[in-house]
């Protein structure tokens, strides 16, 4: 038998591939290799070396080059990857590939981590001095006059540079030139001086730098948690380690990193989805080559190398925003914890509203609780009031003590938010004459009206209709929004009180890079103003001037049949009403609801998150659901419902007889149809992980060879957050 190299390659496939050692090259674990597959070549990476193979000798390709003298990805990302792989049932291959920026998975030569510049050449001042360009060049020249200038930094100025900056450099009026230095600030902020709890958690968390130890900093908003992270981050970097911290959004990323940076004064790696591919991979890169200490970033910037680590931090660890919803379904907080572990360094986990699971992990004595109960800068901490929406006359589904309120504090010059978390103008168009209403007939559900826009959209699957003017049933021309979204809240407030400026704020208003930020950036900090938006607004920003938050249309979370529906919500009321009186002013929160008396809410506002979240993992120990039992969900969809019924009996049918297991299924998936598509599932749950594994991971494997596969696309998920 030959001895092969394992690769991992970037298919859905639950398996390694063999191939023959090239020729020439030290084939390393961790190098990335061109390889001959299928008809065409990948780019994998080396996971084994020297294995017997499996497979005949005739049978067997080679590698065509190894791409890196050194391994790309260390020791430690390898050996977390491949756990990752193993727990969370995704393709080895996959789990590869989100570890490596997109142009790190090409074959081409690793880009250069300091990116070159374009500048003026001697000849190209003069032609600017004297007018001689038009168009582009001229503003590429002009551009480029004051100080040469990164590819990444002339995106962002002019469109379409490239084309000019070909020709210029053709007729040598422009130059590449060396790169410049990582900006540094000259100056850092001073920190605050720490109260007396943030020294407490500081104190901790340092104790355990160079060993394992999870941490979760519980503190409502502004409390000053994001001042440990600077502090701890501070004390990694003074013993010359880095450290890494995630966050759950983009949009929360542009103000953390200014405030990284002015602190720090070092440069501080941003990864993130928004993020030029180039700009990206020179950041990875320059953590890898240890030239970077600081990295931020969203869900994927866990796979980023720590060869000097020193601190983990993942910051709103409770957002769902964490676990990948497709392809690879890995959780990243809980990737963090993994690779925490690995690197013998402490993870803090950093929530107003811990997760149930975290909170249980604190109990069972894994996880170092800290505290943070004051908030520094905050008058005293707003006070939320319920109120009953029964019977009352509604304006646009606001009531008259609601409005009144909003009136008040406009009136007195502050701000308010009215947080309703569904966007457009009503979610349903109905028909007074004979009761239709408009559906979306790929997914059997109601379709938003978007009033501006004019248009009826699916949310589920973006399907767009034109509003119709006449009934398609009875032709009444009685059709009637109902319900409230964003949009319609706007138009309310606006005619309620013209003198004051609304902003809306949600995905639609959004849309361009940058527009949250600009939004509010509009507002003036001691002028008066109402704000309405999706759960967009519930974080980021400090508004100072805003005491008083609206919280409408909560309802049906309570409603809501999945068990995470109440934990959910608990953490939107409290992370919504956080954003009332940040300041000097004292904030005020109302929650609108036909629920007065629902048990979460009165546990919430009479005792907090705390106390309610103790009670629903009460509930949860109660029915065995997680954390306390742990989930593994089969999902197919296809056009015909019989082949997803088909192939989820198959599946049901392979698993063992075993009283280790509850088998739920196979079920119509809670949305049945989605996008033209019928949805199933089929549900296998354990009261220990390891039996669920033990079952599981044998099984997955043999799912792809079910007769019914080929008619579905299916996809496991290992402790799924969406039933
Ligand atoms: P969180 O991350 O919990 O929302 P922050 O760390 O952003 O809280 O702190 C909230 C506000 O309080 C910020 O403006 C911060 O500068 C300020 N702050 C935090 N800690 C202190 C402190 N010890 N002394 C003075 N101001 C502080
Ligand atoms: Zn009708
Ligand atoms: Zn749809």
């Amino acid at each position: 038998m030959p001895s092969v190299l394992r690769v991992a390659l970037p298919v859905p496939l639950p398996t390694l591939f063999d191939y023959l050692p090239p020729a020439n090259g030290e084939a390393a674990i961790g190098c990335r290799v061109l390889v001959p597959f299928g008809r065409g070549k990948a780019v994998g990476v080396i996971v084994e070396t020297d294995r017997p193979s499996q497979v005949g000798n005739a049978r067997l390709k080679r590698v065509l080059r190894i791409l890196d003298d050194a391994p790309l990805l260390d020791a430690e990302l390898m050996q977390t990857l491949a756990w990752a792989a193993d727990y969370w049932l995704g393709a080895p291959g996959e789990a590869y590939a989100n570890a490596l920026p997109l142009l790190l998975r090409e074959d081409k030569p690793l880009p250069e981590t300091r990116e070159p510049v374009w500048q003026l050449t001697i000849a190209g001042r003069s032609a600017l001095d004297a007018g001689s360009r038009r168009g582009g060049s001229r503003a590429l020249l002009q551009a480029l006059s004051a100080a040469p200038l990164p590819a990444a930094e002339l995106d962002t100025l002019l469109t379409d540079w490239r084309v000019a900056a070909r020709r210029l450099s053709e007729a040598r009026l422009i130059e590449r030139g060396e790169p410049m230095a990582s900006s540094t600030s000259p100056s850092t902020l001073p920190a605050p001086p720490l109260h007396a709890e943030q020294q407490a958690a500081v104190g901790a968390v340092a104790e355990a730098f160079g060993k394992f130890q999870p941490f979760l900093l519980d503190g409502v908003t502004g409390s000053g948690k994001t001042e440990v992270y600077l502090a701890l981050i501070e004390r990694a970097l003074a013993q010359g380690r880095q450290a890494l911290l995630l966050v759950p959004e983009i949009g929360l990323a542009p103000q953390t990193v200014r405030r990284l940076r002015e602190r720090l004064g070092v440069p501080v790696e941003v990864l993130h989805s928004n993020l030029a591919e180039g700009e990206r991979a020179r950041a990875w890169l320059r953590m890898r080559s240890g030239e970077s200490k600081v990295v931020l970033g969203t869900r994927s910037a866990v796979f980023t190398p720590l060869p000097q680590a020193g601190l983990i931090i993942v910051d709103e660890e409770h957002d769902g925003a964490y676990k990948q919803q497709e392809g690879f379904r890995y959780h990243a907080r809980d990737l963090a914890l993994v690779r925490g572990r690995a690197l013998n360094v402490p993870v803090l986990l950093g929530s107003a509203t811990p997760s149930l699971e975290s909170l249980a992990n604190v109990e069972a004595g894994r996880y170092q609780a800290l505290h943070l109960r004051s908030r520094p800068s905050a008058a005293k901490p707003p006070q939320v009031q319920i109120i009953d929406m029964r019977a009352q006359r509604l304006e646009h589904g606001l009531s008259p003590a609601l409005l009144h309120a909003v009136g008040d504090t406009v009136a007195r010059g502050e701000q308010v938010l009215v947080f309703r978390n569904r966007r457009g103008y009503a979610p349903v168009l109905l028909c007074h004459g004979c009761g239709w209403h408009a559906e979306c007939p790929r997914c059997e559900h109601p379709m938003t009206l978007h009033a501006g826009w004019r248009r009826l959209v699916c949310h589920h699957c973006d399907h767009q209709s034109a509003v119709p003017t006449t009934c398609p049933v009875c032709g009444s021309n009685e059709l009637k929004p109902q319900g409230q979204g964003t949009e319609r809240l706007e138009e309310a407030l606006t005619a309620q009180f013209p003198q004051t400026p609304v902003l809306r704020i949600d995905r639609e208003t959004t849309r361009r890079r940058d527009a949250f930020e600009q939004l509010l950036d509009n507002l003036q900090a001691d002028a008066p103003a109402i704000l309405v938006g999706t759960q967009m607004l519930a974080k980021g920003h400090d508004l100072p001037n805003l005491t008083l938050v609206a919280i409408v249309g909560v309802d049906e979370g309570l409603l809501s049949v999945d068990f995470r529906a109440s934990e959910r919500l608990a953490q939107l009321v409290v992370q919504v009403a956080g954003r009332a009186g940040r300041a000097r002013k004292p904030g005020r929160v109302l929650l609108q609801t036909h629920h007065p008396d629902h048990p979460l809410l009165r546990s919430l506002l009479s005792q907090g998150y705390a106390a309610a979240a103790k009670d629903l993992l009460g509930e949860r120990n109660q029915t065995g659901l997680p954390p306390y039992g742990h989930q593994v969900l089969l999902r197919a969809e296809a056009h015909q419902r019989l082949a997803v019924d088909t192939f989820l009996g198959e599946a049901r049918a392979a698993l063992p007889e075993t009283d280790t297991l509850q088998i739920a299924g196979p079920m119509p998936a809670p949305m049945p149809l989605r996008a033209g598509r019928q949805r199933g599932q089929l549900l296998i749950e354990s009261t220990t992980r390891r039996h669920l594994h033990a079952v599981v991971r044998p099984w997955s494997l043999q799912l792809a060879q079910l007769p019914g596969a080929r008619k579905v696309r299916w996809s496991l998920d290992v402790d799924p957050v969406d039933l």
